[in-house]
């Protein structure tokens, strides 16, 4: 941040001269935040309303209500906003994205929905995905993993395989060029290999997490929330723009209820250039005749596993959403 964007919000603290301060976000549990000042201390923070519509990586403005204590004032606007949804809830995951990672291993074996689901919410959001095979050193799994993996190559996305335990230099090496200077989300199901990406990328990351925890907590225990690291700006800094690694709990389910029939059909790069080819202009793609995509699932140009994913995901947007 630099001086000319602090000012006085006199606006609406009319009287009182509260001063407003840019922030980012680093931490979210519910509607405790923790963000980082311009001199780059963190504080805990709350949304001024009940609701809390802002998410790790947001740029904000805040007030201090007290010493410790900021209030989060308005959200500054957005590049995008990763969620996830089901029929009960939509939940953000973080903002600012350049690129969402996704961590498979060889073991445990990964939920290829899970990937599916990545992928698309990236598409959707017009977010590079980067796929990262872990312990690959685990190789009884490999040549199984790397059989899956392939239609998702085949469909042109940059996949890398890794063995972060085993061979950390040459991980190290792929995964710099990739993280820096972007702001990065790891998506992964627990026991991929996260965190250990987390620890190699970042030395001393536990140090970074325990205060960010410490200072979330306010008493009580949480372990599961989203957090933005920066890398270090030894290497990860280009052009001035920094390098974040955003950490978000390991989850199963990645729900896209909030995705739109026309968003969905965009989000499958191998449909995009059957769309047009389809005899009826708003074809569902499920089993109209004449669908460019059935057509080329017949012709096996399109896998019938990825329009399995799409049939799914167009009866979930499909649901009511109380939310
Ligand atoms: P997370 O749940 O995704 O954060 O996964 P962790 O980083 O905690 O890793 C889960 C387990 O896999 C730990 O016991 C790690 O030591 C192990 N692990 C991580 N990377 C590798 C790897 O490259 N090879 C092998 N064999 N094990 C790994």
């Amino acid at each position: 941040m630099n001086r000319s964007s602090r000012h006085q919000n006199a606006g609406k603290s009319a009287g009182k001269g509260a001063e407003s301060e840019s922030a980012l976000i680093v931490a979210a549990h519910g509607r405790h935040y923790v963000v980082e000042r311009a001199d780059h201390s963190h504080l805990h923070a709350f949304p001024r309303g009940k609701k809390s519509d802002a998410a790790v990586g947001d740029h904000v403005r805040i007030e201090l209500a007290a010493a410790d204590q900021g209030v989060i004032t308005a959200i500054e606007p957005r590049k995008n906003l990763l969620h996830r949804s089901d029929q009960f809830k939509s939940k953000l995951l973080a903002a600012n994205i350049d690129q969402v990672i996704i961590v498979l291993a060889t073991e445990p074996s990964f939920s290829e929905d899970l990937l599916g689901r990545a992928l698309v919410s990236a598409e959707a959001l017009d977010i590079r995905p980067l796929v990262i095979l872990n312990k690959t050193d685990l190789t009884a799994r490999l040549d199984d993993a790397r059989r899956r993996l392939k239609l998702y190559q085949d469909l042109g996305y940059d996949t890398l395989e890794l063995s972060v335990n085993s061979r950390p230099e040459e991980a190290l090496a792929a995964l710099q060029p990739r993280t820096a200077g972007v702001s990065s989300i790891m998506i992964g199901q627990s026991g991929m290999g996260k965190s250990s990406m987390l620890n190699l990328l970042i030395p001393g990351v536990e140090a970074q997490t325990r205060e960010i925890s410490a200072k979330l907590d306010s008493g009580k225990h949480t372990t599961t929330f989203t957090r933005l690291y920066h890398l270090p700006e030894t290497w990860a800094v280009v052009d001035g723009k920094p390098g974040y690694l955003i950490d978000s709990p390991g989850f199963q389910e990645f729900g896209l209820h909030h995705l739109s029939e026309g968003m969905l059909e965009r989000a499958f790069p191998e449909f995009r250039e059957r769309l047009t080819d389809c005899r009826f202009y708003n074809c569902h793609h499920i089993n109209e005749p004449g669908c460019g995509v059935l057509g080329a699932i017949e012709g096996g140009d399109i896998s019938p596993r990825r329009h399995e994913l799409y049939t799914q995901l167009l009866h979930e947007s499909r649901q009511q959403k109380p939310w």
